[in-house]
């Protein structure tokens, strides 16, 4: 049981306020409860085009008969564009910490769309699987049995600001035209609708500005968290998502939590943490792709398939014998040398984390397999290249990450450390003989190729 306080104004808080960061919090009215309020200052809420952003503070740890000594412990902060997303939300899930980010937008130095490059080779590694997938599963008299496939509905669920996301539709269009063809040589093509999907805060503007002119589909944007459902039942043919599923939908609680051994002090990841953190992870990410299959089965018309290049690590190692373990270890690194320097509290790299997972091939198929609601076309490591490849040099590697994280970081520290950051992240990458030399790069991508079962020959599996 949940009770509200609603608070307008930082000014008419009692001076013993909780403080997380800059932002002071009341203390709850009710018993158990989330506060709300709404925030008024924050380096990357202020700049955003949603200014009334909500924080949501879990307040049960702290209303323990010895709530006032618990205080200065982290507690979880989710930040909600309430407005924008509570009509739509179908699971509490969805309109938790993951709102608050995306991929740097834009076209600048420092932008997703110009550092993707190792993403899109993933795209390009999968393009020829693709077109096989699609000519070997995909059966247009099958799928128009069921339903209507005029419009024929193609979606890309984390999507990003592009150019990846433009390259895959290209090559699935151009797969399932292909097909249409050789299958109904005399019939016309269908139209094609396209849905974008991602946050509502990624740079969607980006997205729409760099649509090719002479494009042979229609484009909508469809903001919301994928793990929760964000298209009509049964209205989608071909469901794609590349180098997405590797964010997981929200921290674990116990790695924030002092008094949990999955506390992950000092840590951003779960990477050379203790086991209770990564199987914290662990288990969040099987519960997050449970719930995407699951949205995606309703949303995939029977005879519907779906490709998801999922970022992985093979089974033998854990992810911080992978390069992407070690980088991430050094940005934490940095954060906590800033920290031991005074810029910040040591408490503030405690209470901040990743909210990256990358499976073990074993644990994603067992997840992929466990799903009744789908066949398993295909499974198998993607032949893309590799870091060194795609991103030959420091500067690449560090704006890879600055892409990808600088929006988290920026809600968390600040937008004022981000230079210095990314600059001492740079001079580690430099040094660490481990990161830059390609034999350490174990990181890979699977290929999923999955066909939605039929309702029918559902009920008729064991
Ligand atoms: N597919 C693109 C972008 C990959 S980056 C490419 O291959 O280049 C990962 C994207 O997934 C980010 O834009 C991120 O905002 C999005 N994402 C992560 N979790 C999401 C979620 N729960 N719902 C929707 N989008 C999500």
């Amino acid at each position: 049981m949940y009770s509200f306080a609603s608070i307008s104004s930082f000014s008419s808080l009692p001076p013993s306020s909780l403080a997380i960061g800059r932002h002071v919090l009341p203390y709850p009215v009710g018993e158990h409860g989330i506060a709300r309020y709404t925030m008024l200052h924050g380096p990357r809420q202020s700049r955003s085009r949603h200014p009334h952003h909500v924080i949501s503070v879990q307040w049960r740890d702290l209303l323990s008969p010895h709530a006032n000594t618990s205080l200065g412990r982290p507690i979880r902060v989710n930040i909600n564009i309430d407005q924008d997303l509570k009509p739509c939300v179908e699971d509490e899930r969805t309109i938790k910490l993951l709102k608050s980010y995306a991929m740097n937008g834009g076209d600048g130095n420092y932008s997703y769309a110009q550092n993707s490059s190792y993403q899109r080779g993933a795209v390009d590694a999968a393009k020829e699987l693709i077109k096989e997938g699609v000519a070997a599963k995909l059966f247009i008299k099958q799928l128009s049995s069921s339903s209507s496939i005029n419009p024929f509905c193609i979606a890309d669920f984390g999507c990003s600001t592009g150019p990846n996301t433009l390259l895959a539709v290209q090559v699935i269009l151009e797969a399932v035209e292909q097909k249409f063809k050789s299958e109904k040589p005399t019939a016309q093509l269908p139209e094609f609708q396209v849905f974008f999907n991602d946050h509502v805060l990624n740079d969607f503007n980006t997205l729409f500005q760099s649509l090719p002119p002479e494009r042979r589909y229609r484009a909508a944007g469809v903001a919301g968290s994928f793990y929760g459902r964000v298209l009509p039942k049964a209205s989608l043919h071909f469901a794609f998502s590349s180098s997405s599923l590797c964010w997981i939908s929200e921290l674990p609680e116990e790695i924030l939590d002092s008094n949990s051994p999955a506390w992950n002090k000092g840590r951003i990841h779960y990477t050379g943490a203790r086991k209770e953190v990564s199987e914290a992870y662990a288990l969040q990410y099987a519960k997050d792709l449970e719930a995407f299959l699951h949205a995606r089965a309703e949303e995939l018309v029977g005879g519907g398939l779906m490709a998801l290049l999922v970022p992985a690590v093979p089974n033998v190692m854990t992810s911080s014998e992978t390069t992407i373990g070690t980088e991430i270890d050094l940005l934490g690194s940095c954060l906590m040398d800033m920290a031991k320097m005074g810029s910040f509290s040591e408490a503030k790299v405690d209470s901040f984390n990743l909210p990256l997972y990358f499976p073990p091939i074993e644990e994603l198929e067992a997840s992929i397999e466990a799903n009744t609601s789908f066949s398993i076309e295909r499974m198998e490591i993607l032949n893309n290249p590799p870091k060194h490849v795609a991103m030959p040099s420091v500067r690449h590697r560090t704006l890879f990450f600055r892409a990808c994280f600088e929006g988290l970081l920026e809600n968390h520290f600040g937008s004022h450390i981000m230079d210095e950051l990314f600059e001492r992240y740079s001079k580690k990458v430099a040094q660490s003989s481990f990161t830059m030399n390609p034999d350490n790069d174990k990181s890979i991508f699977m290929l999923v190729l999955l066909k939605r079962k039929s309702e029918s020959s559902q009920n008729d599996s064991p």
